[in-house]
């Protein structure tokens, strides 16, 4: 809808006598200054921006969302506008920036105290002189695509999704054990459920004597949460259901302490954990308790033969030169690279560890948000035997540090399987260590706008034998990996992190096993991971 009549006595719109862009790219995509450009304040799409128009036409890529910019004053007539970028890189967001030349002072003037006032409002979440809301965009907002964040959202509105995590009965039974054999960091308290989801630990918390809980839930889990909890109405009294996210709600009151299960494979995947420390900041009192309260990421190279060719096998379909009379092999590189590039998940055999893991510890009440938009580990091994490296093997737990108990839940391979598995990354080129030797790398973590991380991994170890000079060579082998697109390597139900579409095919492929008796290796090593690790258990 059009709604310009009204706007100039507003002071929505503004003359200029020039615009022009500074980009990386572009140092000054100037725009004319022989027709009039005209900047205009708008909240139609929801969100404040300043929008310019030439002869009426939209500028494209002028654009300048409010909430995030700021306005400079270069000169008397002459202003610099700076933003973030939306997100035109998946990894880092660069700055914008737009020349503003004002005709005269008192326009400039002007201009300057609309901008303020708009950003004032955008904070204020008020509403516009033109009817409009301008939305205050949260900090999830900013950082999530919304594609993204409709999908993930979406999935933990679907009951089968609660079920599947409420099944992992180590991870529920941990949960449930740490609450109860703690009723003394409950009993009285007022809790906050930060991501609620079925309503589950919430009920767990009234069960261990709290005073209220808070259950906050993004998704339409909300609506059966509080089904389930006016279900049980011994402790429904207790417990509000607040749709929303943690990022945005308002509650009534402050937590004594937050519970939650933010945690995704390797224990970062969903980037729920920025959620669990934005709550913190917003609804604990100082000094309150966090169920959990730290996290570790272990890592430990590992040797699977078996896991390398598979992996590089699948590959092969693209070597064909005559497929349906047409040559597949141009994509052969892209395909083998493509396979490598994502990370495992299934249960392995923790003898195929090839050193003892080291652990990188985020302590939940300490971390800032910003602190794992990129998280950077060295790392450093000494191996136990003289093999193939084919990659890290990585895997998480959390400590519930309760004034009673204190208890870990862990996903480590050997130790009861939980829906989060274990990880590895396995890199193409694999590298030849012996018994004793060092083997040094890093795995360098990029969170990126679509609830995950891009994995920047390398290992490297000396190499000896003829041709190495004293001290030997360093051989070196690294990858890139996204944990959003992981490799479900079993055929269990699934945490979130499936892309939806592949859900149905990982199943499909699982269901095939028995048919594909050409391949009884792969078969092997598909099967339920329970009877791959069994025998292993300590
Ligand atoms: N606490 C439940 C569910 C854990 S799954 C249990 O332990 O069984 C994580 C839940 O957090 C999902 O239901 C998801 O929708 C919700 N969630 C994720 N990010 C959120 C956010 N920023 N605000 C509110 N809920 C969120």
């Amino acid at each position: 809808m059009d709604d310009s009549s009204g706007l100039k006595q507003k002071k929505l719109e503004f003359t200029l006598a020039a615009v022009s862009q500074l980009s990386s790219s572009s140092l000054s995509s100037s725009s004319s200054s022989s027709s009039s450009v005209i900047a205009r304040f708008s909240a139609d799409s929801g969100v404040a921006e300043l929008r310019f128009h030439r002869d009426s036409e939209f500028i494209d890529g002028f654009n300048v969302d409010i909430g995030t910019s700021q306005l400079f004053k270069l000169g008397p007539v002459q202003s610099l506008c700076v933003s973030e970028s939306s997100g035109a890189s998946k990894e880092k967001s660069y700055s914008r920036a737009v020349t503003i030349q004002f005709r005269n002072e008192d326009e400039s003037r002007d201009f300057h105290s609309a901008f303020e006032q708009w950003q004032k409002d955008v904070i204020q979440g008020i509403h516009l002189p033109n009817g409009a809301i301008a939305a205050s965009k949260s900090k999830f907002d900013y950082k999530i695509e919304p594609s993204s964040a409709k999908m993930y959202f979406h999935y933990y509105g679907q009951l089968l999704h609660q079920q599947n995590m409420l099944q992992d009965y180590v991870r529920t039974g941990t949960y449930y054990a740490a609450v109860i054999e703690n009723r003394v960091d409950f009993t009285g308290r007022v809790v906050v459920d930060v991501g609620a989801g079925s309503g589950i630990l919430s009920l767990f918390a009234a069960q261990a004597g709290a005073k209220h809980v808070y259950a906050v839930e993004a998704s339409e889990m909300a609506e059966y949460a509080r089904k389930l909890i006016a279900g049980n109405p011994a402790l429904a009294q207790r417990i509000t259901v607040i749709k929303g996210k943690v990022e945005e709600v308002e509650l009534a009151e402050k937590a004594d302490i937050l519970i939650s299960e933010p945690m995704g494979t390797l224990l970062v995947n969903e980037r729920m954990l920025e959620s669990y420390i934005i709550a913190r900041d917003r609804f604990l009192v100082p000094n309150g308790k966090m169920f959990p309260s730290i996290g570790r990421i272990h890592m430990a190279p590992f040797s699977d033969e078996y896991l390398f060719v598979e992996i590089a096998n699948k590959a092969l379909f693209w070597q064909q030169q005559n497929y349906y009379g047409v040559d597949l092999t141009p994509l052969y590189g892209s395909a083998f690279q493509g396979y490598f590039s994502q990370p495992v998940v299934d249960a392995f055999d923790p003898r195929l560890l090839v050193s003892p893991p080291l652990c990188h510890v985020i302590d939940f009440n300490e971390i800032k948000e910003e602190d794992l938009f990129e998280i950077d580990i060295p790392l450093k091994f000494i191996a136990s035997v003289g093999t193939r490296v084919h990659g890290l093997a990585c895997w998480f737990d959390v400590l519930f540090n309760g004034s009673a108990v204190q208890r870990w839940l862990t996903t480590a391979p050997g130790a009861p399987t939980t829906h989060w598995y274990q990880i590895r990354c396995v890199l193409s080129q694999p590298i030849y260590v012996m018994a004793g030797q060092e083997i040094t790398g890093r795995l360098h973590m990029i969170a990126h706008n679509a609830q995950s991380y891009t994995m920047y991994l390398s290992l490297s170890a000396k190499m000896w034998g003829p041709g190495a000079v004293q001290g030997g060579i360093l051989q070196t082998s690294s990858g890139k990996l996204d944990l959003k697109e992981p490799y479900y390597r079993m055929s269990q139900p699934q945490s979130y992190t499936m892309a939806q579409d592949q859900q149905p095919q990982q199943l499909l492929q699982a269901q095939a096993i028995p048919i594909h008796t050409e391949d009884l290796d792969e078969a092997e090593l598909l099967r339920q991971p329970s009877e791959n690790t069994g025998p292993h258990l300590q």
